[in-house]
């Protein structure tokens, strides 16, 4: 793990996090700065830097995400309304935390196309 990613410290319990679900793969924890009535970060347990890393080796690992993401919408009673999963990469997607990471919003509507 790498000792300077945010994410890898929280999973490792060594910074704080309000953390909603955990299994072998995944891990949940509420967005420090919510942009929604729910906005939780699905993480990745595994350290990968963005979706551009991900390998053939991952694609078990990314289902079970997705999976999770759909729990957690039931559990936060967002999915009947729908809700939107994100996944920022890159500069030019709007990525600030290289660890891979989906985020679950809802409990509003939701704009599109993005800004
Ligand atoms: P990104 O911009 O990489 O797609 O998403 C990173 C997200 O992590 C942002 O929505 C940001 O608010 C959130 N974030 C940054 N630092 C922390 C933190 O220390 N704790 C939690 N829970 N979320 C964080
Ligand atoms: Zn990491």
């Amino acid at each position: 793990m790498p000792s300077d990613c945010l994410f890898c410290r929280i999973i490792a319990g060594e910074l704080p996090a309000a953390q909603v679900y955990s299994d072998d793969s995944v891990v949940a924890i509420r967005d420090i700065a919510p942009r929604a009535p729910t906005h939780i970060l699905l993480l990745s347990r595994k350290h990968i830097a963005s979706v551009r890393e991900v390998g053939p080796e991952d694609h078990e690992l990314i289902g079970k995400i997705f999976a999770a993401g759909a729990e957690l919408a039931r559990r936060e009673g967002v999915a009947t309304d729908g809700y939107r999963l994100v996944v920022n990469t890159g500069r030019n997607g709007g990525q600030t935390v290289d660890h891979l990471h989906v985020h679950l919003l809802g409990g509003r509507p939701m704009a599109w196309p993005p800004g």
